[in-house]
């Protein structure tokens, strides 16, 4: 029998996703000694199964498509894209699923790294049970941080398991584009994975439970990006859900509850996300497995001296950005009362609250056209009450907008808080949008009035001049 090891430590930080490892960064850049606990891969699903090798996939699909919007450059591009070398470049991303860089990096930092999967077994404590068996319980002086991240969730569907579906992890990492692929789901990994398969050679039948797509965003985006997925050769059906799913020698046989029978060499269920924490010990400390974990703006569990909960595990905002700005605010927070420090006296910027987490949590959907958000909807606005307007601006008519692409395709929105004239929300939708998004941010995490907004020139020929023309629309109407 092995002996149990036991180590303490100030800080455990429980997943070493992009979340945990700033956790680590944070609690280590605070001279407190810090151990990291991961059961899979350092870097997490964002590095392996989610942003990285989703993102690789869709770059040389929008260089592509901005490309044959570009006068000149259109009939240079008019074929197929080389899926094997956009596979490559995925793997490169991916660093070929090993994670040597990434514990190079814990080390560098000064973190020990466990590897194992970890479950408390009592305040303060972790067990973490090596790919031996064998176990260390790590105890924490300061505190311990879950970041464990979520998994796919797959719909209650009689003899699911037999079609072996692709989830968000099969669809990031497949080794050649399926002949006929159904997408079934209409959020942020359905859409993007529909349009990267759809480029790279896979006829994809998108199939949609609501009326629309992407339905947390502004109503237009979805529209924007369900039109251009059928002018790109998808199948997009909304409204319909799968009643049955079956393979039958090899080929995936779907029937929906519209009565529609559809055939498939794979099928991918982007049908949402639960938290990982069903076997991580909450009940040893009293809290429920399998929940979201609830936290305050310092990112700790309410009614707790030590325990934290950072990233999508707490269900704030399920984005790595958003994540590891609260990792930044949680190991400061961890830091300074590790040292006795008030939090609100050791904080002059606020940077041990995450404010943002509840108004201004930025968003990129890289579908073609790309679809960026900040803040609330309309919808969201006038539900939390505000008295607001929504300001809308085709982009087609900006010129930097026209000289970006031909034809271009887009529509801009501000949600106006009318009480303060601050903005509450942005969303644009178009070509080349992600990178304006940032402009957003700083005006809706920053309240800045509209009168100063007018200061803010846009450069000359731009698609940031869409800002100029809301300002106008704004005053004008
Ligand atoms: C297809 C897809 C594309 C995405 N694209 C983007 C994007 O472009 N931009 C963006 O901002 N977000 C994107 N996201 C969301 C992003 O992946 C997550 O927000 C991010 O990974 C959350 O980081 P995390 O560290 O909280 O969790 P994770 O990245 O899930 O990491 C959790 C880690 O904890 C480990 N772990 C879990 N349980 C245990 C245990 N008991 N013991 C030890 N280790 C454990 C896991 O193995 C994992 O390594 C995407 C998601 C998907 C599915």
């Amino acid at each position: 029998m092995t002996e149990t090891e036991s180590i303490a430590y100030d800080v455990v930080v429980l997943g070493a996703g992009p979340v945990g490892e700033n956790v680590a960064d944070r609690t280590r850049a605070a001279g407190l000694s810090t151990a990291v606990v991961e059961s899979e891969l350092v870097g997490g699903e964002c590095s392996y199964w989610a942003c990285m090798p989703s993102k690789a996939l869709l770059r040389p699909v929008i260089a592509r498509a901005d490309a044959r919007r570009t006068p000149g450059l259109s009939q240079a591009v008019q074929g197929p894209l080389d899926t094997a070398a956009v596979l490559a470049h995925r793997d490169y991303y991916t660093s070929h699923w090993q994670d040597d860089g990434q514990i190079q990096w814990l080390d560098s930092i000064g973190a020990d790294l466990h590897r194992g999967h970890g479950r408390l077994t009592g305040p303060r404590t972790v067990t973490v049970t090596g790919p031996d068996g064998g176990h260390k319980v790590l105890t924490a002086r300061h505190a311990v941080a879950v970041s464990t991240g979520t998994r796919a969730v797959l719909p209650d569907l009689p003899g699911l398991a037999e079609v072996k579906p692709w989830t968000s992890r099969e669809a990031t990492s497949a080794k050649a584009a399926p002949g006929r692929l159904v997408v079934v789901g209409g959020g942020v990994v359905a859409t993007e994975m529909a349009t990267a398969w759809q480029a790279l050679g896979s006829q994809v039948t998108l199939l949609v439970r609501g009326k629309g797509l992407l339905n947390r965003m502004e109503p237009f985006a979805g529209e924007l990006v369900a039109e251009a997925l059928v002018e790109a050769g998808a199948d997009v059906r909304t409204g319909t859900s799968v009643e049955s799913v079956t393979r039958e020698n090899g080929t995936v046989v779907v029937v929906t509850d519209t009565g529609d029978r559809i055939e498939a060499d794979e099928i991918l269920f982007a049908t949402g996300r639960a938290p990982r924490t069903d076997d991580i010990g909450l009940d040893t400390i009293g809290l429920e497995p399998g929940s979201w974990l609830e936290v305050d703006d310092s990112l700790r569990v309410p009614g707790s001296k030590w325990l934290y909960a950072v990233g999508d595990v707490n269900h704030r905002a399920l984005l790595t950005h958003q994540g590891k700005y609260q990792a930044r605010i949680a190991g400061a927070a961890i830091a300074a009362r590790a040292s006795g420090v008030p939090l609100l006296e050791s904080d002059p910027w606020g940077a041990h609250a995450a404010t943002a987490d509840h108004a201004a949590v930025p968003q990129v959907v890289f579908t073609d056209p790309e679809a960026a958000s900040v803040g609330l909807s309309l919808a969201e606005a006038e539900q939390a009450g505000h008295r607001v307007r929504a300001v809308d601006h085709d982009l087609a008519a900006v010129s930097g907008a026209g000289l970006y692409a031909d034809g271009y395709k887009g529509r801009a929105r501000m949600v106006v808080d009318l009480e303060r004239e601050i903005l509450l929300g942005v969303t644009f939708v178009g070509p080349g949008v992600g990178e304006l998004i940032h402009s957003a941010t700083i005006a809706v995490a920053g309240q800045v009035p509209i009168s100063r907004l007018w200061h803010a020139v846009p450069s000359y020929p731009t698609i940031s001049e869409v800002w100029l023309r809301l300002l106008e629309t704004y005053r004008d109407n």
